[in-house]
């Protein structure tokens, strides 16, 4: 026999079988019995919840003679062809490949002939979202002039895809996402038919990683039965849908509370080596904090979880203050946004691991709670922030850059709390003045074994970061995350472990290493070559002697560009005044 997957075997047939929508499957059945049958529905929710279903039932329900408590009877010829797909009168339309105006111009037509077997045409719409302006204008001419035996059901995961003439036109019924415990319910149910044995754990995760559609639910459970030796558990699941196990969870956390990002770093490592998936991870991480504060709050709410709260999670709850967990789920959210449009989600994890671990967070934490004596210190923050801000804006402003970068002010007062780097615009100058492409081109050569050679928290740290200038006795580094640059250019063994293995790679050469941000590469780099023009001209001209002192000016501004382009090895444009 052809496999068949479980979510087409145990597709429901009646109404009272589709779990988790007990008020729409009631309201529908009430209207059967009392041949209320509306000329068009909408059933509108996410995917995996029983839509498509729902309408098949409907189309059955409506034209088995046997129907019963509007229920249709699943035994008579019509109810099994339509089961089967082979009903003519019941016609099911994927719009998502049929969105031309033929194809409902078709129907409208077809719709004008009176059903042939059945008593209703039914006509299901699936997505029909993706239904052409066209070719809604032509449905809503037939949704205009009703036939009496004529019924639509449109489905879709999209309603505000759909025009409101149309909405207007249809009873509409919101699917809901299944409650974890329908779907966990559900699938103890098909696998005690199925003779298959499992333990209530695995089901439990698979049935979180649904996410309130069955469907999935079903499909997940395909894989971790086709991973097992007969028995669904626990490990089968976490491996199938890539979820952390709450051992990994526990220990990740501890090294969290206890500011330790190596250990942190190893963890993440040790997940995702084992497969596990960005996203799910975070989510799973998220669901974890979660757990920590309604223990914290109300722990009689996780009754259902009781089996997965570990003695290392009770005690976390215990120590970990709720503002602590606040700013982890902080972090946490943040990284999920990042990664959502990221090739390299990676990147994204390990540093919201860093700054879970990093001081960074207890020090906000503690911020928060302290009163008179550390405000003196914020207070000392704030002005060095405003003064910073001014500087900015008077780079900006000599540069001619308009200020699209001005950050809302509270914003940047929650920053100042604890993140904010000075830049060392003076090193800056000074390895940009001796600067060469040799040096800085010799630095990127071995940025890879460089990364390499590092720990796993120092590789994270660098990892975030690029070489921009060099110099005999100097490196600029840029540091995409301010936070990240912060700790780098205050971590004294980093900065060692990079300088020796540099100098290692590259013989003799200990550069001393100057942090910045990304940010504000670009305009110190323009401040360098707009206040730096007469002593480059000098420099360089000294260097080429031979080409004499009556160059025109035309050749000296092309000497600027050289001498930038020789730094930075790429092309920049030269203001003209
Ligand atoms: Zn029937």
């Amino acid at each position: 026999m052809v496999y068949q997957a479980l979510y087409r075997v145990w597709r429901s047939q009646r109404f009272d079988d589709v779990i988790g929508q007990q008020a729409i499957t009631q309201t529908l059945k009430n209207a059967i019995m009392q041949s209320q049958i509306s000329h068009a529905y909408l059933f509108t929710g996410p995917r995996g919840t029983g839509k498509t279903s729902a309408a098949k039932i409907l189309a059955k329900a409506v034209n088995c003679p046997n129907s019963k408590d509007g229920e249709p009877c699943n035994e008579c010829e019509i109810c099994r062809s339509i089961t089967e797909g082979t009903q003519e009168d019941v016609i099911e339309i994927d719009a998502a490949s049929n969105n031309g105006v033929e194809e409902i111009r078709l129907i409208r037509e077809r719709a004008n002939y009176a059903p042939t077997q059945a008593q209703y045409k039914v006509y299901i719409i699936d997505e029909v979202h993706m239904l052409s302006t066209g070719a809604f204008n032509a449905l809503l001419k037939t949704l205009e002039e009703p036939k009496k035996n004529v019924i639509f059901i449109l489905a879709t995961t999209e309603p505000h895809k759909i025009p409101a003439t149309i909405i207007s036109r249809t009873q509409r019924f919101d699917f809901k996402r299944i409650a974890t415990s329908d779907i966990v319910e559900h699938l103890a149910y098909v696998l005690e038919k199925s003779n298959i044995e499992y333990s209530k754990e695995a089901l439990n995760v698979i049935a979180q990683a649904a996410e309130g559609g069955m469907r999935d639910g079903l499909s997940i459970l395909d894989q971790a039965i086709s991973f097992s030796n007969g028995t669904i558990t626990l490990e089968n699941a976490l491996e199938v849908t890539g979820s952390l196990t709450y051992d990994m969870m526990d220990r990740f956390i501890v090294a969290c509370k206890q500011e330790e990002p190596a250990t942190c770093l190893q963890l993440l490592d040790e997940m995702l080596t084992s497969g596990k998936e960005p996203r799910r991870l975070l989510e799973n991480l998220l669901v974890y904090c979660r757990d920590l504060l309604i223990y914290q709050k109300a722990p009689q709410l996780l009754a259902e979880k009781a089996q997965h709260l570990t003695e290392t999670f009770k005690q976390s709850a215990k120590e970990i203050s709720a503002e602590q967990i606040y700013a982890f789920i902080d972090v946490l959210n943040e990284a999920q946004n990042e990664i959502r449009f990221s090739t390299n989600p990676r990147i994204y994890l390990e540093v919201a691991v860093v700054k879970l671990a990093g001081k960074g967070l207890s020090e906000e934490t503690v911020t928060a709670n302290q009163t008179v004596a550390d405000s003196q210190e914020v207070t000392q923050l704030k002005e060095q922030i405003t003064e910073l801000q001014k500087e900015v804006t008077q780079l900006k402003e000599q540069i001619g850059q308009p200020q699209t970068q001005t950050q809302p002010a509270q914003n940047k007062e929650k920053k100042a709390t604890n993140t904010h780097y000075r830049l060392p615009k003076k090193r800056v100058f000074q390895v940009l003045k001796e600067a060469t492409k040799k040096e800085l081109t010799s630095v990127k050569e071995i940025w890879g074994d460089l990364l390499a050679s590092l720990s796993v928290t120092q590789k994270a740290m660098l990892s975030a970061s690029h070489p921009k200038a060099a110099s005999p006795n100097g490196l600029v580094i840029a540091f995409d995350y301010e936070i990240i640059c912060k700790k780098a250019a205050n971590d004294q063994e980093f900065i060692a472990a990079v300088q020796n293995n540099i100098s290692r790679m590259i013989s003799g050469y200990k550069p001393d290493l100057v942090y910045i941000t990304e940010e504000s590469w670009p305009i110190l780099r323009q401040e360098f070559l707009s206040g730096q023009e007469e002593t480059v001209n000098e420099s360089e001209l000294t260097e080429n002697e031979t080409e004499g002192t009556e160059e025109t000016e035309a050749k000296e501004e092309g000497l600027v560009v050289s001498k930038a382009q020789d730094l930075f090895g790429e092309l920049i444009t030269v203001k003209e005044d």
